[in-house]
């Protein structure tokens, strides 16, 4: 596309008043700094302001192209019950099931998909927000254990990108059950010695932050990303007190302790690359290794930090 089309078109149809024959999805407005961005420039910056850097939410199908390396697959997930409750409120539970199936062309909230990430092997879950807040219910839950035991089965690190508003109401006491659930799944990569990752991305709450997205060996968050288990409002009203500025921002938990890295989505790519071969490097180069001590430890084997130095008196 030349000039004329991408700058000249758009700005003549406005000024002519028929901006209703653009196609809306062509520019879009930063929710953060209001500034329009031509459709292929944030799709090209991986949906990331071009003006002020915010990080707007991405689908989980485009959070897997940009992760990993060409030639991943997808796999399929389990079918669970749909609507085990016969749950309706406005609306039947399974009307508004079917209905965000079609629009995000997903069965539940979760994709899975297995490949290389700069050439090392991980299995990854991407939650898609679009998709009933990607809210944890069994069809969620499914996806996470799927994903930890092909982990486990491929010898590869697990990698959650966590993106949800925690339960999925409309599944009651089946959706409390998948936090155990994913938190036993995830147990499972980690006795198998594998790294199991989290990138909380925006926003991370509920009963997704209450279970498995704060179990990772590495916690890494995009910038900007909402991390908490209740709103901030429903915390002011219960602690009565004025929250700090910036307060269940990943930048905020990162200082406090509750994040290892806020890293750009331009550079998570080769962040998780890096922290795999780190974690995974060190086993890797052991192969005459005795099979016993191979086998009582879990843990990565890491050089042996040296002796601290004795303190000045
Ligand atoms: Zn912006």
């Amino acid at each position: 596309m030349n000039w004329i089309s991408e700058w000249a078109l758009p700005k003549i149809k406005t000024l002519f008043g028929a901006s209703r024959e653009v196609p809306e999805n062509l520019w879009h407005k930063c929710p953060a700094c209001e500034q329009m961005i031509f459709h292929r420039d944030l799709e090209r910056n991986l949906h990331v302001c071009t003006h002020c850097g915010h990080h707007m939410r991405i689908s989980a199908a485009r959070r897997l192209e940009c992760t990993f390396d060409p030639g991943f697959s997808r796999i399929e997930l389990p079918k669970v019950p749909a609507d085990p409750l016969r749950f309706r409120d406005q609306r039947r539970y399974a009307d508004r099931l079917r209905e965000a199936q079609v629009k995000a062309a997903m069965d539940d909230a979760v994709a899975v998909a297995h490949g290389a990430i700069e050439g090392q092997r991980a299995v990854v879950a991407a939650f898609e927000f679009a998709f009933m807040g990607g809210s944890m219910g069994a069809g969620v839950g499914e996806a996470i254990v799927t994903a930890a035991r092909l982990a486990v089965l491929q010898d590869a690190p697990l990698i959650v990108f966590t993106a949800s508003g925690g339960a999925r109401m409309q599944e009651g006491a089946v959706s409390l059950m998948q936090m155990p659930r994913t938190v036993i799944a995830t147990r499972l990569v980690k006795e198998a010695g594998l790294p199991f990752i989290v990138v909380m991305c925006d926003p991370t709450t509920g009963g997704v932050t209450a279970s498995f997205a704060m179990l990772g060996d590495i916690h890494i968050a995009e910038p900007g990303a909402m991390i908490g288990f209740a709103g901030a409002r429903v915390i002011e009203q219960t602690v009565r007190e004025k929250l700090p500025e910036g307060f269940q921002r990943a930048e905020y938990l990162l200082e406090h302790g509750i994040l290892d890295m806020v890293v750009k989505r331009g550079e998570m790519r080769e962040t998780l690359a890096r922290v795999i071969g780190l974690l995974r490097e060190p086993l890797l180069t052991q192969p005459e290794r005795a099979p016993a001590a191979a086998e009582a430890s879990n843990v990565i084997a890491l050089p042996t930090p040296e002796a601290p130095a004795p303190a000045a008196s």
